[in-house]
């Protein structure tokens, strides 16, 4: 569709970034918005991807010797051009990743949250001074850069989860190479362009921040490569279960941000007006297409009938159709793929006992008057936690399921291989606590009152079990990115040795 290339040429414009596309590439730039090809790219060969791995170390061994505070300058200087091209950055998100436009701002918004985060770090990157057992020692632990950061991201969270990484591993004195979703190109680019832009600005090293593009092979290149200390990867359980191993085969670092299968509790004592907006914003929000997306409802009996009822009216009230008009709350999936997924688990769902109370279709006459592909979000009934209810479907499918007893809710919901987020919906003190205890929920977040999507920047991010255990943005996850030196100094004329060893 033209009108959709036009206005990609004109947020290059705006941001001074070139518009790098063209004809010929073998990677096709596609908007789930309309399904149309705007353009192409061409892949990175493996050569092109290492030349870059050399080019980002040399940046990294320039950058390392600069003071931290002064790299806080890079970024708040990154910072400062994100609010400037916020509007035209959150457009381009939402014609790549269908995001609705509120999204699409939200998650410019999330890349100017961390930049701040970032900069204040960047005068706290803080060791211990620890006592020693010696006298006229002292010990003490100091953080180090620790070298070339690869990004490997996934198309729904297109820049937000670069940010994350990039801006704290830039004030930990580190260089990226960022291999981006290969189906969402077009926003890594605007935003490295803009990342560059501030780097020439402060006199530093442009190639602390640089871009492979292609698909899974661009990223096995990262994935092996023994100059790339750590390898941040987010997407799928799958590709985590595929670049762990590699990684470890060369003893590197890993920091794996996976799938996840989130649910909610819904105790007797909910405030159900509160639970049916939250569930709602976390099972439908970004069209079921985040990592953080509600799947799963484990509901008290008591109340199932009133809050099925007050969800399938909000279900229904939906307004559906392209995330570029601002009364739409349900965008398009990315693909006819992830439509194709969305069907065939509605249908699992059915065979496994299933009844569907709403949705669970695609929107045929939408999907033919825009050309992407746009489904009514589904509510799925089930009779027990079945296959299809523990697999993670990239859509907007919520599973039902009923408890009677605390206990079971707790077992019902920790009993998935996943372990990202989780929420608590109860006015009940002791069921609240209890679900944020150790023996509550399993998983890396877990809220009460609020559903399990939508985190803020300040509190570290990640899940536990097939979710991979990283832990990204904020609280001390910086120190994923810098490498601990224990240092002993002894400023007596003796020589004690410690634990009491004599050697003489
Ligand atoms: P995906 O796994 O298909 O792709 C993610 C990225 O990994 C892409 O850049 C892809 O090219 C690359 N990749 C795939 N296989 C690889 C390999 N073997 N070696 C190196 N790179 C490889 O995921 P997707 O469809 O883009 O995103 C959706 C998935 O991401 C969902 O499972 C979602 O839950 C997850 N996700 C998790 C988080 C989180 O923070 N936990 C955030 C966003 C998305």
């Amino acid at each position: 569709m033209p009108g959709l290339h036009q206005h990609v040429g004109k947020i290059f414009a705006d941001l001074a970034v070139p518009d790098p596309l063209a004809d010929g590439g073998d990677l096709e730039c596609r908007s789930p918005v309309d399904g149309a090809v705007l353009g192409t790219l061409t892949s990175h060969t493996p050569d092109q991807v290492s030349a870059v791995i050399a080019r980002s170390q040399a940046a990294f061994e320039q950058w390392r010797t600069v003071p931290a505070p002064v790299r806080g300058d890079l970024i708040r200087e990154f910072g400062q051009l994100l609010r400037e091209h916020k509007s035209a950055l959150g457009t381009l998100v939402s014609i790549e990743a269908g995001k609705i436009e509120s999204e699409g701002l939200g998650e410019v918004q999330e890349m100017i949250d961390i930049c701040d985060l970032a900069v204040g770090l960047s005068r706290q990157l803080h060791g211990l001074t620890i006592a020693t057992e010696r006298p006229g020692h002292r010990m003490m632990e100091q953080w180090h850069p620790l070298g070339v950061v690869g990004v490997i991201s996934a198309f729904n969270f297109p820049v937000a989860v670069w940010s994350w990484n990039t801006a704290l591993a830039l004030v930990c004195g580190d260089a990226v190479v960022w291999k981006p979703s290969e189906k969402t190109l077009l926003t890594a680019i605007a935003c490295t362009g803009l990342l560059r832009r501030a780097a020439r600005a402060a006199g530093a090293p442009e190639d602390i921040a640089t871009l492979v593009l292609g698909g899974r092979q661009a990223g096995e290149v990262l994935v092996d490569d023994e100059r790339v200390a750590l390898v941040s990867a987010t997407g799928s359980t799958r590709m985590g279960k595929q670049v762990a191993p590699r990684v470890a085969a060369r003893l590197g670092r890993t920091l794996l941000e996976l799938g996840g299968n989130n649910a909610a509790v819904v105790a007797p004592s909910a405030d159900l007006d509160l639970t049916v907006r939250a569930v709602v914003f976390s099972a439908v929000g970004t069209a079921g297409q985040r990592c953080t997306t509600l799947r799963r409802l484990i509901v008290h009996r008591s109340v199932k009938d009133d809050l099925v009822r007050r969800l399938t009216a909000a279900y229904r009230s939906l307004p559906i159709g392209s995330p570029l008009e601002s009364s739409t709350l349900v965008g398009p999936l990315i693909d006819d793929a992830a439509g194709q997924a969305f069907t065939a688990a509605v249908g699992t769902a059915r065979a496994e006992g299933g009844t569907v109370v709403t949705g669970g279709t695609v929107h045929e006459q939408i999907s033919q008057e825009l050309g992407g592909c746009y489904v009514r979000p589904a509510i799925v009934d089930m009779p027990a936690q079945s296959t299809v209810v523990r697999t993670e479907t990239f859509g907007p499918i919520l599973y039902l399921l009923t408890y009677d007893d605390f206990d079971e809710a707790i077992r019902l919901h920790n009993e998935v291989t996943q372990g990202l987020s989780s929420s608590i919906f109860t006015l009940d003190l002791r069921e609240a606590e209890r679900f944020v205890s150790a023996t509550g929920s399993d998983c890396g977040i877990a809220n009460v009152n609020i559903g399990p999507s939508g985190a803020e920047i300040g509190g570290a991010f990640g899940g536990e079990k097939e979710t991979g255990g990283g832990r990204e943005s904020g609280s001390d996850a910086w120190r994923n990115y810098m490498r601990r030196a224990t240092n002993t100094v002894n400023y007596s004329p003796d020589l004690p040795l410690a634990q009491g060893v004599t050697f003489s």
